[in-house]
């Protein structure tokens, strides 16, 4: 058994595999927690700490808040010592060959190429795997950047954004408190507030009000150099030179399908979603299964997020072993704010 990918979800299942007595090979293309690593410091997560926890382990936080990137990365490395999880970090799974009813997977890390034979594989690799690119002339420019870490790089400095969800937002209102004169470019009228956090959506629109933040509504960027952004509005045409000394690109991420594809997953839609057996995690491919945020392919609406991906845990354990999980892997999805996805 192989499990690829040790972010919570997949920590959660090497956990039941471990408790349950299942021999099994973990393996991450870079350390444990890898997506919440990139996300930028001291962001809170907008899940109270109970839906994020995993494996009934309880998440406490220091200021009894929403957990911080930090506190999780901590909670996820404390999961780890906790259960004694092996897991295969700095080693990439490069490809997946189906060899008669077997699996061979192929892994790179800084000792070369190695290889693994599994009679099942999880992918739990996550939908936030690679930037998504504009294609702009001046997007590969080292003043450009795809992630928001911190707001220090950009006081006294000229930023400008583009985006309109959540990351765009919070990148702004934390740049501005930070002393950076941010300006916002997104495509869209006003901000998608379904996706921005409950708390943030006032305060953007109180600093756009202010003018401390200037906000260009209904423009996408055309061009970037070294000094400006050339952004076009979408109805007009016109074009608007904004001065940049930094631009934040935080227009979301997509899934990498190369190991779906490489065994022959249907993928379908919008979102290239894996084709699954809801009830066992199993894609069209016997023996390969796709647990965590990677079941609901590059996210246009987020369906699937830790909170609602618990379950995926006992149905892929009980599929693959027919027992019971070892813990209590529920959906811990508060009613009403996001739409589950049907089963
Ligand atoms: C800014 C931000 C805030 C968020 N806030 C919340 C929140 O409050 N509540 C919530 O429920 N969700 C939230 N999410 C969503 C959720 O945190 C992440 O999507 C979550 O990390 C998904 O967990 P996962 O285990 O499915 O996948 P991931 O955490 O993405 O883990 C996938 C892992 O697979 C590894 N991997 C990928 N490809 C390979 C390969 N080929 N070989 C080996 N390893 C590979 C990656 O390195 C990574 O470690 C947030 C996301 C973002 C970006």
């Amino acid at each position: 058994m192989a499990v690829v990918g040790a972010g919570p979800i997949g920590l959660e299942l090497a956990s039941a595999f471990k408790l349950g007595g299942v021999k099994y090979l973990h393996f991450d293309a870079g350390q444990i927690g890898h997506t919440v690593s990139w996300m930028p410091r001291q962001m809170r997560f907008f899940s109270s700490p109970d839906r994020i926890s995993i494996c009934g382990v309880p998440l406490q936080t220091v200021e009894q808040e929403k957990a911080s990137r930090e506190e999780y990365l901590a909670y996820l490395r404390s999961i780890v010592e906790q259960f004694d999880l092996t897991v295969h970090t700095h080693e990439k799974i490069m490809s997946i060959q189906k060899s008669g009813s077997k699996f061979l997977l192929t892994s790179e890390k800084a000792t070369g190429q190695h290889q693994y034979v599994a009679d099942y594989v999880v992918l739990a690799t996550g939908d936030l795997n690679r930037a998504r690119e504009l294609n702009l002339p001046g997007e590969d420019l080292p003043h450009v950047s795809h992630y928001f870490d911190e707001p220090h790089r950009y006081f006294r400095k000229r930023l400008l954004i583009v985006g309109g969800r959540n990351s765009a937002v919070e990148a702004a209102i934390r740049c501005q408190r930070a002393g950076a004169d941010v300006a916002v470019s997104y495509r869209g009228d006003e901000f998608d507030t379904q996706s921005v956090k409950y708390w943030l959506a006032p305060e953007i629109e109180m600093l756009i009000k202010t003018e401390r933040v200037t906000y260009y509504p209904l423009t996408i960027p055309t061009v970037i150099t070294p000094q400006h952004v050339s952004l076009r509005q979408v109805q007009t045409g016109q074009c608007t030179q904004v001065p940049a000394d930094f631009v934040l690109l935080l227009v979301g991420y997509e899934m990498d399908t190369t190991l779906m594809e490489q065994v022959g997953v249907a993928l379908a839609g919008e979102n290239q979603a894996p084709q699954l057996d809801l009830q066992t995690m199993q894609t069209n491919v016997p023996g390969f299964y796709v647990g965590g945020t990677a079941a609901a392919g590059t996210q246009i609406r987020f369906q699937l997020f830790i909170e609602n991906c618990h379950p995926h845990v006992g149905k892929i354990f009980e599929s693959i072993t027919g027992r019971q999980c070892p813990f209590d892997a529920t959906d811990k999805t508060h009613s009403g704010r996001y739409a589950l996805p049907e089963s």
